[in-house]
């Protein structure tokens, strides 16, 4: 039983403690900048050979335009120059969503488009994933899983090793461990993470010139179409919640707006005038 819990406690040699940026929050990381880099750039070209790029001229320069402009003030106030920053709009009008990969790589679906009248807006969200993608979420997320996993494992061990509990007992009761683990751990910490992207996301857009109060007006908009799954059950926080989050930030943020050269804003294209592509485009 001893060599199992010693390879279980195995990972921990690889622990890092450090600070998030803008929020401070102590997070445990295992798993080297490097290593997170290469694995967001092996998914990045993995999502670029199986999705279709929009061929909406209009809508991928005002995504790298907005972009371009958060990622330079990342750059130039969190010293990522390491990271490869770049913003790829997929053409699928239903889905209303986007991603950042670790890295720098950041996916925006043509379907969010319907919830946004300005670049203000565009810019709440794109902040957001430069927020997990600086305070790198994805490594975060990963060894947390791994110590959550160790967790589990040794009280499993542990239980395998009671000699009054049944199998049927002792099925359950690993059961529940894991089924603990999750709810009181890995979905706590996606919701910390998601709240903390918003926050990062508010500091960076609000600096690159972005009005923070687009926030509050997209989540509004967002939040009238999306389900209302109870809070405890989500890796994402209600909308109810985050919008009272962003509404507590934004006069901490508002400073960085009123210093940044006001960018003129410009108005977006409604998902309507998207034109769904008949023939399936391929970035090479
Ligand atoms: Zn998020």
């Amino acid at each position: 039983m001893k060599k199992r819990i010693f390879l279980l406690l195995l990972p921990l040699l690889f622990l890092a403690c450090t600070k998030t940026p803008i929020t401070g929050r102590n997070q445990l990381i295992m798993m080297s900048a490097d290593e997170e880099m290469k694995l967001g750039l092996e998914t990045s070209k993995e999502i670029l050979e199986n999705s279709r790029l929009s061929r909406d001229k209009e809508a991928t320069e005002v995504l790298k335009r907005v972009g371009d402009n958060i990622a330079v003030v990342t750059n130039r106030d969190y010293n990522t120059t390491n990271y490869q920053w770049e913003f790829n709009l997929i053409d699928n009008p239903k889905e209303a969503n986007a991603f950042c990969l670790p890295g720098g790589r950041i996916f925006v679906f043509t379907g969010i488009f319907r919830y946004m009248d300005s670049d203000d807006e565009l810019a709440a969200v794109i902040g957001h994933e430069v927020g997990h993608a600086l305070a790198r979420h994805g490594a975060e997320r990963k060894s947390s899983a791994t110590l959550s996993k160790i967790g589990v494992g040794i009280l499993q061990v542990l239980n395998e090793l009671d000699d009054k509990s049944t199998r049927a007992q002792k099925d359950e009761s690993n059961k529940l461990t894991e089924h603990m683990a999750q709810r009181w751990i890995m979905l706590p910490h996606s919701r910390t993470q998601e709240y903390e992207a918003d926050h990062i996301g508010l500091v960076l857009s609000a600096k690159a010139g972005y009005n923070p109060n687009a926030a509050l007006r997209f989540w509004e908009k967002f939040s009238a179409l999306k389900s209302n799954q109870p809070e405890y059950t989500s890796t994402h926080p209600t909308a109810k919640h985050r919008i009272e989050k962003i509404k507590e930030l934004i006069p901490s943020v508002m400073p960085y707006y009123e210093a940044s050269k006001k960018k003129e804003v410009k108005k977006l294209e409604k998902v309507k005038d998207f034109i769904p592509l008949a023939v399936p485009f391929f970035k090479d």
